[in-house]
């Protein structure tokens, strides 16, 4: 089975280098932004929007212009490929509009903020140095080997540092799946622990990383701070450098936290049963506070490494609606009754009486064997690994 794979590494550019990447952002940055005004102009005068096809051939035009000579200087693929993410931007919107979501019609771009280019083809990676077109031999930190076929590579710079991450694509084989009691597991994620995981016989509290409760008081001082400036002034951008590297550590944070933990779950487990978090849901019930925000990051990038791990590791995830009672049903007898949020264990006529996490995730337990189970698999049995919703 074929599958896509990232693969991120620190750059480490020569000043020189340096000054191209930033030369290579920014001229992205403006293709991107002619692109989508150009678009909105046309869309605002009643006019036909301009496809992917025309922008793409005002290019060679430009670049004959005496003031954008320095259009010359950057690769022409990596131009090409602003104005496709532009124009794949513009087809996720309708989608979503179609679908009566909200659209999220793209922004303008702005300097210093997800400064990146990517090249869909041309670049040749060696032993820690990678080949960029028209920029030359840049080293990068290695910090775990590459594998596989070498799609496209996207150059990004956060926090004035320079990353490079390389989508592969990559054959799996995965090993037979084990669908015995032990090897299913449900997970319900919360804001007390971060994750409860229950077996049939055992239940593991994975705690909120200390990090995090520390850095967010951090977090709120800088914001502070940064709104007591006068915007735009030299102390305004001075507060706003320091808040957006704090942003950067704690992502880094977390992310290493939930690879991890996503890792070891995959690896040890052939059936996992999840909630979707809906974003909706979130709001809807939720004071839109920091912490509550940093929480639904965590949650939905948990979700999403542990979907693509399932995937490549020929593991199942099922995922249960929004509106499956989780947290309603006793996971023993199946009655119901109502658990608002400060009702924090379950207990139930029928004897049983647990922590209401874990009640919960007993549920999605069985939720998603009853799938399995619809679906033909047996506990030696071999089904295609795959991704279900309920
Ligand atoms: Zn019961």
């Amino acid at each position: 089975m074929l599958v896509q794979k990232a693969f991120r590494f620190r750059l480490r550019p020569n000043r020189k280098q340096e000054g191209r990447l930033s030369q290579f952002a920014g001229a992205c940055r403006w293709v991107y932004n002619r692109g989508l005004e150009k678009r909105k102009e046309a869309y605002e005068n009643g006019q036909r929007i301009p496809s992917l096809y025309e922008q793409n051939m005002e290019l060679p035009q430009l670049k004959r212009e005496e003031e954008r000579a320095w259009l010359m200087e950057i690769h022409s693929q990596v131009l090409q490929q602003a104005l496709a993410d532009l124009d794949q931007a513009y087809s996720h919107a309708y989608r979503r509009l179609k679908n009566g979501e909200e659209a999220g019609f793209p922004h303008f771009r702005c300097k210093g903020r997800n400064d990146s280019f990517r090249y869909p083809q041309g670049v040749k990676i060696y032993d820690s140095v990678a080949y960029l077109p028209k920029i030359g031999h840049v080293r990068f930190r290695q910090s775990r080997p590459l594998d596989g076929r070498l799609l496209q590579t996207t150059i990004v710079r956060e926090v004035e540092k320079w990353y490079i991450s390389f989508v592969c694509e990559i054959e799996v084989h995965p090993a037979p799946v084990d669908f015995s009691e032990e090897r299913c597991i449900g997970i319900d994620l919360g804001i007390e622990s971060f994750a409860t995981i229950a077996s049939n016989q055992t239940t593991e509290h994975i705690a909120n990383p200390k990090w995090l409760g520390k850095n967010l008081s951090h977090l709120r001082y800088l914001s502070r701070q940064l709104s007591r400036k006068k915007k735009k002034s030299k102390n305004w951008f001075k507060a706003l450098a320091s808040l957006r590297a704090l942003h950067a550590k704690l992502r880094n944070k977390r992310a290493d936290f939930l690879h991890k933990l996503s890792t070891q779950i995959v690896q040890n487990h052939d059936l996992i049963g999840v909630e979707s978090l809906s974003v909706k849901d979130l709001l809807g019930d939720a004071p839109k506070s920091l912490a509550r925000a940093i929480s639904d990051a965590g949650w939905r990038q948990f979700l999403q490494m542990l979907k693509y791990k399932c995937e490549h590791m020929g593991k199942w995830l099922v995922e249960a609606g929004k509106y499956f009672p989780s947290s309603q049903q006793c996971s023993n007898c199946g009655r119901r009754q109502k658990m608002p949020l400060q009702m924090r264990s379950y207990a139930c006529s029928c004897g049983l009486n647990l922590h209401r996490d874990h009640n919960s995730a007993l549920n999605l337990r069985a939720a998603g064997m009853s799938v399995l189970k619809a679906c033909g698999a047996t506990p030696s049995g071999s089904v295609e690994a795959g991704i279900l919703r309920l």
